[in-house]
């Protein structure tokens, strides 16, 4: 019994614990779908549900409502090792007492796959991960970022039609996990992976997925490709969560730019906000001779040299009240308790309507 949709879909699924009074709703009612060869990310905080939505579609945990299907065909009661999925976790959980060769071909050896298949396998995957010449140590001799390079071979190699992936790279240091989300998205494109990649962290997702999914208490907010996402935030709350630091009135900006769509005339202008992002303010000039117009007096808390800019803390006067903001600079770091002026960088910019609905006109109160 099939749809035709190939690929995985996601309908309505909920997941609950301990379903009796005192019961958790992990997962309220979310709909996705994931198509062959493409990697999706649920980012969201901490207990927004992702562990447990990518759980119930690995068949670990049960669906209290909806469905998960796979190419048209749905999945209820087939159990996790009939469903040809891959699974890798944050710790990668290798067995300690084989090698990383070991390691790596155990899925093929589970299915029966004979030797010589097994050892080219192995040799490739080992390639793709970036661990040629590795498959004869003991995994106890790898650092952190190696076993999950080698937990990533080992559950590639069965070549499962869906990897799902749960915050894969949390536990390892910042250098190795910007490098290894690099070497996952390679890994994935060049072995032609369909895969679901759980992650808190914005940027590993911008950086592995192809679209991205945004949780938050049980419920898919937005799902959009990276540069969509960033540009066209959904709500304050995707924003918040995708790291734009402030929110300040839609009249914050020139009036050109809010024409489109829903522009000064549309009733939802007055609703929706500038959410300034992290590279949204700048810090300009103040000869003061002339003041520039639409800027806001700010004082500088500290500067941080970045590689591609100058990054000021500043205590900004800004159309919402007084507000410590991050400015960039392409000019020298001003010292602290420097005066200075900062004006929205429209490119670092995005219009968001505001999540909370309008309140109801309320009811004429009697005299
Ligand atoms: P995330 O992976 O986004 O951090 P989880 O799916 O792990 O979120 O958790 C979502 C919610 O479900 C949280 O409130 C969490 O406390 C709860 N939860 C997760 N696993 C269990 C469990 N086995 N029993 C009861 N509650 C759970
Ligand atoms: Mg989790």
């Amino acid at each position: 019994m099939s749809d035709g949709r190939e690929g995985l879909a996601v309908r309505d699924v909920v997941v609950r614990y301990d379903a009796g009074k005192d019961g958790v709703t992990a997962v309220d009612g979310v709909s996705l779908d994931v198509a062959r060869g493409e990697t999706l990310a649920l980012l969201g905080p901490s207990g927004c549900g992702k562990s447990s939505l990518l759980r119930a579609v690995a068949g670990l945990e049960p669906v209290a409502a909806g469905c998960v299907t796979w190419d048209g065909s749905d999945l209820d009661g087939v159990p996790v090792h009939r469903r040809g999925f891959g699974l890798m976790f944050q710790d990668g959980q290798l067995f300690p007492h084989r090698t990383v060769a070991g390691n790596v071909e155990y899925g093929l050896r589970v299915a029966r796959t004979p030797r010589e298949a097994r050892r080219e396998r192995v040799a490739e995957l080992l390639g793709v991960v970036g661990l040629e010449g590795y498959g004869g140590r003991q995994v106890a001799t790898l650092s952190g970022g190696e076993r999950q390079r080698v937990a990533l071979a080992r559950a590639l190699a069965p070549r499962p039609r869906l990897l799902l992936l749960d915050e894969p790279l949390s536990a390892l240091d910042r250098g190795l996990r910007e490098r290894l989300a690099t070497d996952l998205r390679l890994a994935l494109r060049e072995t032609g992976t369909t895969a679901v990649f759980v992650t808190h962290d914005h940027d590993e997702a911008f950086e592995v997925a192809d679209r991205v999914a945004v949780m938050s208490r049980g419920k898919v907010l937005q799902v959009a490709a990276p540069p969509e996402l960033w540009r066209a935030p959904a709500s304050r709350t995707v924003a918040e969560f995708l790291g734009y630091q402030a929110f300040w009135p839609a009249s914050t900006l020139d009036p050109g730019e809010l024409s489109e769509p829903g522009g000064p005339r549309d009733s939802r202008a007055s609703d929706r906000s500038v959410a300034v992002g992290p590279a949204g303010l700048r810090v300009v000039p103040d000869d003061g001779a002339s003041v520039p117009a639409a800027t806001w007096r700010a004082t500088v808390v500290g500067s941080v040299f970045r590689p591609r800019g100058v990054e000021v803390t500043v205590d900004v006067d800004g159309p919402v009240g007084p507000e410590r903001l991050v400015a960039v600079t392409s000019g020298a770091a001003p010292e602290a308790g420097t005066a200075v002026r900062v004006a929205l960088d429209r490119a670092g910019c995005a219009v968001v309507g505001d999540a909370t609905p309008a309140p109801r006109p309320s009811a004429p109160t009697m005299p």
